[in-house]
């Protein structure tokens, strides 16, 4: 028996007059049917939200009560969290281990803006005149338009419908059309937290329609979108219909730097953690390794013999350490991509194929490619998977300059003992995220986002929320003094 997911609009669950299969990463097998959501659904979420932003059910609670609407939604996803990495790891491929341990930091990034609801002020200002009282109210920025893509859903809507509710303002949240089960099922925590109806609504459905009529809509103020930058051209194009602002954190070619005075053991766990897991289907991938020369041979041997233990297989099985990618057309990408990086010169020292028997599922083995310089397509493309990309370098100028040689710039890995050296590194690098000796470690703490390619603006951290309000100056005449006839000489 197939499962039958639901939309979510205006609070209500509903059935779409389209639907699409969702297909099992593992299998290869269809195993849910999802909605598309047509043009007219898309609008009648976007118009419950824009009602619900100025209804007083959700525009006269306090700022104390959405935050603890907040945490209670908090609560529900962690209740509900072995659920919710079941529906994940299903439709994704993303292996069990991986989906369990995020959703419960999902839930802390929900706390985390919880408690930001009543921390948002406004100011008084020392104008410069006498008789002037004026203030800055900070007001809900009105509805936003919430687009992510397959990877980790729950976690990339959270540091957006997180700090869109925090600030009062009301979401229209498109899940993308590969694997939106878990969005879809965290509409009912969200119906069950009790937020008011239309104050969040969750669609899924393709880009061309579903994703277009979101970010065009004349009735959304602001959009925040995940995905990769071609994606985003079209974003920005359809918000010159609405002219709202955009956030955009789009994808990366990460750079790991491997210095010969680095912890060779340590860089290589690194390394293949920041590579291979989630099957290297993460912005922040450390797909570019670039290795002093002196430690080349050393460090390429102990990540061949990494990468070769990885256990890949089921991902709902606990002891699975790689599972399938996402889709067909990404291990299609990738294959294209990685004999175009051949041709160019790469060697393959580590998979490049399928695993023996395992081509019904979207298997691809951890793949190490050594390449003789940067301009092979596997080092300068962003592929979305499990492929180590290795260039060499001599002097740390040549490694700052390999590691910029991009146009992406969303992280970056350093590994050495030196503490000067580290310290220059942080400043050279053009990189929304320096990791110095470590790697992968996010929090809601910390801001997120890129430079260049990698995108526009910062998720996460206290000014987040700041990007879902806008200000009002208010101005106050103090004086009981008649205001004097403007056209009356004196
Ligand atoms: P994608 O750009 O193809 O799709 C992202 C979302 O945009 C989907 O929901 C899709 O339906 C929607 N969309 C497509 N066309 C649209 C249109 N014309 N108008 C509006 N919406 C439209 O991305 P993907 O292939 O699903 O995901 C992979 C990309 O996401 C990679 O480049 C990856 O690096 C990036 N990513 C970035 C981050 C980050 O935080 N920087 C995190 C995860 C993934």
């Amino acid at each position: 028996m197939l499962q039958r997911f639901q939309q979510y609009i205006d609070g209500a669950f509903e059935d779409a007059a389209e639907h699409f299969d969702s297909i099992d990463p593992s299998s290869g097998s269809v195993w849910a049917h999802m909605p598309a959501a047509s043009a007219q659904d898309v609008d009648r979420a976007v118009c419950a939200a824009h009602r619900a932003l100025t209804d007083s059910a959700w525009a006269s609670l306090t700022a104390s009560a959405r935050g603890k609407l907040l945490y209670r939604l908090a609560a529900l996803i962690e209740q509900h969290a072995p659920r919710l990495a079941e529906l994940e790891t299903r439709d994704t491929g993303k292996i069990i281990r991986e989906t369990r341990s995020q959703i419960g930091y999902v839930a802390d990034y929900y706390r985390y803006y919880a408690g930001m609801a009543d921390k948002i002020q406004g100011a008084w200002l020392p104008v410069d005149k006498p008789d002037m009282e004026v203030t800055l109210r900070r007001e809900p920025v009105g509805v936003v338009a919430a687009v992510v893509p397959w990877n980790s859903q729950l976690f990339l809507s959270a540091v957006k419908v997180g700090p869109a509710l925090a600030a009062g303002c009301t979401v229209v949240l498109k899940a993308s059309e590969d694997g939106p089960a878990p969005l879809l099922e965290f509409a009912r925590l969200v119906h069950e937290a009790g937020f008011p109806k239309g104050v969040v609504n969750i669609v899924t459905g393709f880009g061309n329609e579903c994703g277009r009529t979101l970010t065009s809509h004349p009735l959304v103020s602001r959009i925040a979108f995940t995905g990769g930058p071609q994606t985003a051209r079209h974003v920005v194009r359809n918000s010159a219909e609405n002219l709202a602002a955009t956030s955009l954190e789009l994808g990366g070619k990460s750079p790991v730097l491997v210095f010969d005075d680095a912890d060779l053991d340590s860089a290589c766990n690194a390394v293949v953690a920041g590579i291979f897991a989630a099957t290297g289907q993460s912005c922040v991938a450390g797909s570019r390794l670039l290795v002093q020369r002196g430690i080349h041979d050393a460090l390429v041997e102990r990540l061949i013999a990494k990468a070769g233990a990885i256990r890949i297989g089921d991902p709902q099985d606990d002891a699975t350490e790689m599972g399938p990618l996402a889709t067909r057309r990404q291990l299609d990408h990738i294959q294209q991509v990685l004999g175009a990086s051949v041709e160019a010169g790469g060697r393959v020292v580590a998979g490049g194929t399928q695993p023996d028997g395992m081509t019904t599922g979207h298997y691809f083995l951890p793949t190490i490619v050594d390449c003789p310089h940067a301009r092979v397509p596997c080092v300068t493309e962003e592929l979305f998977g499990p492929v180590l990309s290795i260039v060499a370098f001599d002097t740390e100028a040549e490694a700052i300059a390999l590691a910029n040689d991009s146009r992406y710039g969303l992280a970056s890995g350093v590994f050495t003992r030196d503490l000067t050296r580290a310290h220059r590194l942080t400043r050279a690098l053009r990189a929304g995220i320096v990791w110095v000796n470590t790697y992968r470690a996010v929090s809601p703490i910390v801001p997120f986002g890129g430079y260049g390619l990698s995108g526009l603006g910062r998720e996460g951290g206290l000014e987040a929320v700041l990007d879902y309000t806008r200000t009002k100056s208010v101005w106050i005449r103090t004086s009981d003094e008649p205001i004097a006839d403007p056209f009356v000489m004196r």
